[in-house]
């Protein structure tokens, strides 16, 4: 069988290989069967050891798109009589800061600028003004609508000196970025299979250190599917999810970690940082503009400025290279107008300079003056 490939510059799901593809195609089970049980604890060591984590960690999956991980994580982490502290500054720690709320947490907002590295001194300021009384503090690794990096080794740091864990929203970076756990002073990360594992959309994951995980069996239950202890407790016990589980994308999750060990950890990220290196050169040869400097992004998203041309029309370039296989995405700034170009996936800077063939021959097409203009 032929499938088409198309090259995938959204933040994800990804492009991915064939293998990953048809390894969803399998005779019909039963995922309460011994031989389906028996993919999952690999799986799960597998999962942890992406972030060099020792026996201290486990690993717990969830049936759902990496939104249900920071929705589990908020909730299950937080005892009682403790507040969460969100560092926020960009759309995917707004969307933590929205979990907090709709949960009712006694939340402590960090608002910080999106475009550029948090401060410090701000965080370790709000930690001491509210020493003792934060259960965890929360960032996201790598906000993937802007390509921030953030300092999450500092803020982990700083979390751990005022007693709250550290939890890391590493969805747009896990399998990636090299992310070592202990060197990074994270408690939990997060991840889905669609990003950086390569795989499809449906089966996502905590990363967690045990111990706290054990002791949240006594915080308060706040959601009965979305709780971590409880689907932990069930993994433990049983070997399964508690409830019905991803089959076929779990499946595709399996053949997709044996990829990954195969390519392995530093050639990934090279090609990932090679697609970047692509994308870029392609940025400044048409003369367009990102909204951040590159010293502060994670190198998997860039987001380009719209140019200052009456003939720039995003909807149509994104549909002449979408035609043409290449799928280019929306930016996620409030304050200006940008789209996005994400390294993400099985692909590579040949990839990337045939996209640029066909997005350049579309700017021609629609009478945009190359190079691009900026007022
Ligand atoms: C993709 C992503 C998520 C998950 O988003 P879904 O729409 O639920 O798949 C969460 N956090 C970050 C940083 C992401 O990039």
């Amino acid at each position: 069988m032929k499938i088409k490939r198309n090259i995938l510059l959204n933040p994800g799901p990804s492009t991915t290989t064939d293998t990953v593809k048809m390894a969803q195609v399998v005779s019909d089970i039963c995922p309460r069967e011994k031989e389906f049980r028996s993919i999952m604890a690999p799986m799960r060591k597998d999962l942890v050891k992406i972030v060099h984590g020792e026996e201290d960690y486990t690993s717990v999956l969830f049936c759902g798109s990496g939104t249900i991980c920071i929705d589990v994580c908020l909730n299950s982490l937080l005892a009682a009589d403790k507040k969460a502290m969100v560092i926020n500054n960009g759309s995917y720690s707004q969307r933590a800061v929205d979990v907090c709320k709709a949960y009712g947490l006694p939340l402590i907002e960090v608002k910080q600028p999106i475009d550029t590295t948090p401060d410090l001194s701000i965080i370790e300021e709000t930690l001491k003004e509210n020493e003792g009384s934060v259960g965890y503090v929360y960032i996201t690794y790598h906000e993937t609508g802007t390509g921030l990096l953030n300092p999450v080794k500092e803020v982990g740091a700083l979390a751990h000196k005022y007693g709250a864990f550290f939890i890391t929203d590493t969805t747009s970076a896990y399998a990636m970025i090299p992310i070592n756990v202990y060197d990074q002073n994270i408690d939990f990360c997060m991840a889905s299979a669609q990003k950086g594992i390569q795989g499809m959309t449906g089966l996502s994951y905590v990363v967690g250190k045990k111990s706290i995980i054990e002791e949240s069996k006594n915080y308060p239950m706040r959601s009965y599917y979305c709780n971590l202890y409880m689907q932990y407790e069930f993994f433990e016990k049983t070997g399964e999810m508690h409830f019905t589980p991803p089959v076929q994308t779990i499946y595709a999750a399996k053949q997709a970690l044996i990829e990954y060990w195969k390519e392995g950890e530093e050639k990934k990220w090279a090609r990932h940082q090679r697609v970047m290196n692509a994308i870029r050169a392609g940025v400044d040869r048409l003369g367009f503009k990102e909204a951040l400097n590159r010293d502060v992004q994670s190198g998997l998203v860039s987001a380009i400025t719209y140019p200052d041309d009456q003939n720039w029309d995003f909807e149509r370039i994104h549909d002449y290279c979408y035609e043409r296989g290449f799928t280019i995405y929306p930016g996620k700034i409030e304050s200006k107008s940008t789209f996005r170009l994400c390294a993400l996936g099985v692909i590579d800077e040949d990839d990337i300079v045939e996209f640029w063939k066909v997005f350049e021959a579309g700017l021609n097409e629609m009478g945009v003056a190359i190079p691009v203009k900026y007022e």
